[in-house]
């Protein structure tokens, strides 16, 4: 496959169908070939032939799409940031991967309202060269980015188009997650390599539930493509159903759990519709193993299956030797293939940690635990401090780091609150150095200030304890399972 090429076709063969959709603005194929043309055009001008990333700051505006195709078709990554990040966050990631260029929708607008490039000429990508860097939490406070590859893009989105048997047909795909989750990968290039309508809902129709169904009701989705959260809120209005959503065909699930009960309610309400699980990590280019979620699924497993690996992938379960484990029995989930990305850029220490060479391929060790049953993959949680919130991918240390970076923070441990064996919040647990002044409250308040500027919304603690010690387990750490007790 080809992906860029066959995204410009569709400039060619259907250059006034809408690729995008964001708050009512259109952006035609014939736009954003030839917008992202002329961006691609300035940067090959301006920037040194270093392959160096360029970071898109922005949320679901037009120009994302014009600026990330720039990016590739002058061989500099892009890395997607949501405007959720907060600036110092922004700062870290583009000075751990030496970017060369920050670029905003507005300073995409200015540099391609010209319309058209005259005698360009693309620079076209090898199956290794990095096609985008998407960040993710890191364990110890600085965030860590995931250098994914064409040939690693072009492996992911060629096995989804032929599982899910899209033609060339124009369906129009829902784009929940922001561009800086891996989620969204699924249905932009699904969408753009089929010639589709990606139909964004942005922050502010997500809260507000009332322009949400206003939005979907004229969007005319045809696939839907989101967390398990984001449906599980939908389903708690009785309007979410077919009616609302006639054009509903599939509905595409990864990045956490997917409880029975959501796929269940789904095929209630959208008797015509498929849904669909599928698992993977960022590191392993958004999804890696799929299965369609039956009722007869629904009926043999209480916990509902993640699927099988897709074709050009080997996914193991691996015990603590690095051996394969038979079937049944619990280990950690393996992946390797042509799926896996390169490592994350400028961090050689925790590649070599996660990413190994495995009987030939690039492999990558997730952290989940997991087991095979029937031949099908079952995820059984984490093996270390990571945990999906609400679907965003948080490591606690993260979080704990830049707690205790804050003023007069002498120790903070963070846990999440359960809730039907889901997280649901979280809560710090926080020593101070020296008493503070004030109320408890307005101690919260200075601590979810200092953390609000130094990480995303989604990120910080809903509820704060403030201790003179922790409980110590017999090797002098911090004790988190009694700490849990205290809150759940
Ligand atoms: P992210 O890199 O944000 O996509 O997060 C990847 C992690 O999300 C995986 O390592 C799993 O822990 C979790 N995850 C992804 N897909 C699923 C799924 N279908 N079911 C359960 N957990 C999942």
């Amino acid at each position: 496959m080809d992906l860029i090429e066959r995204i410009d076709q569709w400039g060619r063969t259907t250059p006034d169908r809408p690729a995008h959709i964001s708050g009512g603005e259109v952006l035609t194929y014939r736009q954003l070939i030839a917008k992202s043309d002329l961006l691609a055009d300035h940067l090959i001008k301006t920037l040194p032939q270093d392959r160096s990333p360029v970071g898109i700051y922005g949320h679901k505006e037009n120009e994302m799409l014009i600026g990330f195709l720039g990016c590739v078709k002058s061989n500099h990554p892009y890395i997607p940031l949501d405007t959720s990040l907060p600036a110092h966050r922004v700062d870290a990631i583009i000075s751990t991967a030496q970017a060369s260029l920050l670029l905003k929708p507005d300073d995409i607008a200015q540099l391609t309202h010209r319309g058209q490039s005259s005698n360009f000429e693309m620079r076209r990508l090898q199956k290794d060269d990095a096609w985008y860097i998407i960040f993710t939490s890191g364990s110890t406070g600085d965030p860590k980015g995931v250098i994914i590859s064409r040939g690693c893009l072009e492996s992911f989105i060629s096995w989804i188009l032929d599982e899910q048997g899209f033609k060339d047909s124009g369906e129009i795909f829902l784009n929940q997650a922001p561009f800086s989750f891996d989620l969204s990968v699924m249905d932009l290039y699904s969408s753009l390599a089929t010639g589709g309508t990606l139909f964004s809902i942005n922050k502010e129709d997500i809260a507000e539930l009332r322009a949400l169904y206003q939005s979907f009701a004229v969007s005319g989705i045809t696939t839907w493509v989101s967390t398990p959260s984001f449906a599980r809120m939908c389903l708690m209005d009785a309007g979410f159903k077919a009616s609302l959503l006639p054009g509903v065909r599939k509905f595409w699930f990864c990045g956490e759990t997917l409880a029975p009960e959501v796929a269940a309610n789904l095929l209630q309400r959208f008797p015509k519709a498929e849904v669909w699980n599928t698992y993977g990590p960022t590191e392993a280019t958004v999804a890696t193993t799929s299965i369609q979620i039956t009722r007869k699924i629904l009926e043999k497993y209480p916990a509902l299956p993640v699927g099988r690996a897709k074709p050009g992938t080997l996914v193991e379960v691996h015990d603590s030797g690095g051996s394969s484990v038979p079937a049944g029995e619990r280990g950690e989930i393996i992946i390797s293939g042509s799926n896996v990305g390169l490592g994350y850029i400028h961090r050689p220490d925790l590649t070599s940690k996660s990413f190994f060479e495995y009987k030939g391929w690039r492999a990558y060790r997730t952290g989940d635990a997991g087991h095979y049953q029937d031949d099908l993959l079952f995820f059984d949680g984490r093996l270390d401090f990571q945990i999906k919130l609400h679907g965003y991918r948080i490591e606690i240390g993260d979080i704990e780091a830049n707690l205790q970076a804050l003023e007069n923070v002498r120790d903070a441990v963070v846990i999440p609150a359960m809730k039907q064996e889901r997280a649901d919040h979280l809560v710090a647990f926080v020593i101070f150095k020296e008493n503070p002044t004030g109320s408890e409250f307005e101690n919260m308040q200075r601590l979810k200030k200092g953390l609000g500027s130094r990480l995303p919304d989604y990120m910080v603690p809903r509820r704060f304890i403030f201790l003179r010690e922790f409980p110590l387990t017999p090797n002098g750490k911090a004790d988190r399972r009694k700490l849990a007790e205290k809150i759940q």
